[in-house]
């Protein structure tokens, strides 16, 4: 079923739903089956299988010159996707990139979810490889979300790459999309960044799940400036309870996101991890509960593979 049918059979009430990684090359699927096992008591209609694209490493020939290599660490979206929708009887979301895939290999990979019976995608540029500054889309590939959107959108239509190819059928896919309360980090401005937004919606999008955020706030103004934008599609807050020390440099860092002074304050005063977890999963409840009170459609957990944290913050709201 589309997410967006998940949400108005729900009439109102806020449904839980959660991300996972795709387990590290050389590791099995049963480490995914044990972190979304404990969760299911609290009846996700879907859950999200991020995708990862490849890093590039450089080894030494000896003769001065340093050889490229792609390396995939965790491949397998699409075999996830298919095995979670076939043992527990729930959506799974693939995310799929721009970063990485040509047109034809984002046709190629979507008719295979298809024929899978995989009817929702979560369509994202996805960020620069690390040896790169900026982003750098393949050579026939797509550049912003935007396309990629269209590019499925298309495919809704019966539009394929290949032109000759008349009456084609006509997929299903149901498309979520990133937002970001406090503004993607390459952006000039929130406002461009919500155009851009709206973009992704005029271009067939159907739901929105933004970036964590640990100030609720941030997402109710968000969301105010989305509408008067014209977002008329649903706004799913994404949720990340902080789990480690470490967590008060990296995630400002690495995702753009402000945690809030008392937040960190609590974080700081902490002597263990162990402690360092207690604070992050009440800060997720009291931040869960005050959404919910909003009327949120959905929760989103970003699990990160550790589904502890958010079966403790789930039993509190679900
Ligand atoms: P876009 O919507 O293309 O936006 C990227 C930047 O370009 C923004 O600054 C935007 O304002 C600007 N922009 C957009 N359209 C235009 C336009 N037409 N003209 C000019 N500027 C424009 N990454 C992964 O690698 N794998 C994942 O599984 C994954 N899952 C994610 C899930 C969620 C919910 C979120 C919020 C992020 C996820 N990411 C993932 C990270 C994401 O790929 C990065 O944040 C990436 O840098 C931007 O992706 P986007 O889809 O928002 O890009």
């Amino acid at each position: 079923m589309k997410i967006t049918e998940h949400i108005e059979r729900a009439a109102g009430k806020t449904l839980f739903s959660f991300e996972i990684l795709p387990p590290l090359k050389g590791h099995n699927i049963q480490g995914i089956f044990n972190g979304i096992d404990p969760l299911m008591e609290f009846k996700p209609p879907f859950i999200d299988v991020t995708y990862h694209r490849e890093e590039y490493v450089y080894h030494e020939r000896g003769n001065g010159l340093l050889e490229k290599k792609v390396v995939r660490k965790r491949p397998g979206t699409v075999g996830i996707c298919a095995a979670i929708q076939s043992k527990y009887k729930v959506d799974a979301v693939p995310h799929i990139l721009c970063g990485g895939f040509t047109k034809e290999d984002t046709e190629n990979f979507l008719i295979d979810l298809d024929f899978l019976g995989i009817h929702n995608v979560m369509a994202l540029r996805g960020d620069a490889v690390k040896s790169e500054l900026y982003f750098q889309p393949e050579e026939d590939g797509h550049r912003f979300a935007c396309d990629l959107v269209s590019q499925v959108n298309d495919m809704n239509s019966g539009k394929f790459l290949d032109e000759a190819l008349e009456n084609g059928h006509r997929t299903e896919f149901c498309i979520g999309v990133a937002g970001y309360p406090e503004k993607h980090m390459e952006a000039p401005s929130l406002e461009r960044d919500i155009q851009n937004l709206k973009l992704k919606q005029e271009r067939g999008a159907q739901y929105v799940v933004t970036q964590m955020f640990f100030d609720n706030q941030k997402f109710f103004a968000f969301e105010e400036k989305c509408r008067k934008e014209g977002i008329t599609i649903p706004i799913i807050p994404g949720l990340k309870p902080v789990s480690i020390t470490k967590h008060l440099n990296v995630i400002p860092h690495r995702f753009n996101v402000d945690l809030p002074e008392e937040l960190s304050g609590e974080i700081e005063k902490c002597r263990s991890n162990q402690e360092v977890q207690e604070v992050g999963v009440e800060w997720c409840v009291q931040q869960s509960k005050e959404l919910v009170a909003a009327g949120v459609p959905v929760l989103h957990y970003y699990s990160m593979g550790k589904s502890k944290n958010i079966k403790r913050i789930a039993a509190e709201i679900f």
